[in-house]
């Protein structure tokens, strides 16, 4: 029979070197797993790139980890990398193949991962962070649902009729590109990103799929597309966007488990009625977002805006159509 039980390291914020950050075994301090996998580190020479956290110290890839005993590791980890690794290998058609809930798991364990190395230091008496967000009791709601629904990595669970999260797969044209690993999440609206060479996955972790729906004609247009760089920029300012001003928490629900069953099954209610699903887009807001992202391009916002009800698109013809672009070079 298998082992159902959900772990909760919210309830006494047990955020240490110490315990799995999984299943919340206690383990040594030397018991840990890299945040972004072995393989991922090794095919982009991460080890010794440079990582900036949220409190604004710097560490490397490699040096990431985060407490993990032996069986989580070796049961649950390692075979989620090594799937994601073997997909990887086949470029887009390849990562399109994993089933998304895999897919969410692995984005969800380095967002998760880079969430923890804050946690843990947030909990630390001698450390104090200027804006922790273990003490917003919305985040840490937010946080605790995530975590949740992330556990589906070691227990067996279903998700009855959505994905805790929206997934946009991109192609990215490599002729134009010159970074070929690029890497960025954000803690409070949970909006991430991956660029593995020609394959971008941008995530937005616990909308339901909100946010891909929102997206869902812009992405269907890049169906079978080749993106310029430019363009995943701009596709990540909408997402990211989106993130921002999404408004909801959906909130999860177990359904009640009988002895023999051999899976979760989890439900969810998403409160529309209360709250608006998003706040209003506001025009200089995105423009932001949308400057941050073009960056080495150096693309300012009044550029952005020159038409304020028509802010500059790379990915739109016109017609609104896909828009080819041939060069745009920085
Ligand atoms: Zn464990």
């Amino acid at each position: 029979m298998a082992d159902l039980t959900l772990y909760d390291p919210f309830e006494k914020m047990q955020f240490s070197d110490e315990h799995c950050f999984l299943c919340g075994t206690t383990i040594t301090k030397d018991q840990r797993t890299p945040v972004f996998g072995e393989w991922l580190q090794e095919k982009y020479k991460l080890a010794q790139k440079e990582l900036l956290l949220l409190d604004k110290s710097v560490t490397t890839f490699g040096n990431l980890t985060i407490p993990c005993c032996d069986h989580c590791h070796l049961h649950h980890v390692l075979p989620l990398e090594q799937e994601i690794a073997q997909a990887a290998e086949q470029g887009f058609e390849g990562l399109q193949a994993v089933p998304e809930q895999r897919l969410f798991q692995w984005i969800g364990k380095m967002y998760y991962g880079t969430l923890v190395t804050e946690l843990i230091k947030e909990v630390d008496p001698l450390i104090r962070s200027e804006y922790p967000v273990s003490e917003d009791p919305k985040m840490q709601g937010k946080f605790r649902y995530f975590f949740m629904v992330l556990q589906s990595l070691r227990v067996p669970m279903e998700f009855s009729d959505f994905l805790p999260c929206s997934l946009f797969l991109l192609k990215i044209d490599p002729k134009e590109d010159e970074l070929p690993f690029e890497y960025q999440d954000e803690l409070t609206t949970m909006a991430f990103s991956i660029k593995l060479g020609s394959v971008a996955v941008v995530c937005t972790l616990l909308d339901n799929g909100y946010i891909g729906r929102a997206l869902g004609k812009l992405y269907r247009l890049t169906e079978g597309k080749a993106l310029h760089p430019i363009q995943l920029a701009e596709f990540k300012a909408r997402a990211f966007y989106a993130a921002y001003i999404f408004n909801v928490i959906p909130e999860y629900f177990i359904r009640p488990t009988k002895a023999e069953d051999s899976c979760l099954v989890i439900d969810t209610i998403v409160d529309d009625v209360t709250n608006e699903i998003f706040n209003p887009w506001e025009m200089t807001a995105y423009a932001h977002m949308l400057e941050e992202m073009l960056k080495p391009w150096s693309i300012r916002e009044e550029e952005i805006l020159k038409n304020p009800r028509e802010p500059l698109t790379f990915l739109l013809d016109e017609q609104r159509s896909f828009k080819v672009i041939q060069e745009y070079s920085k």
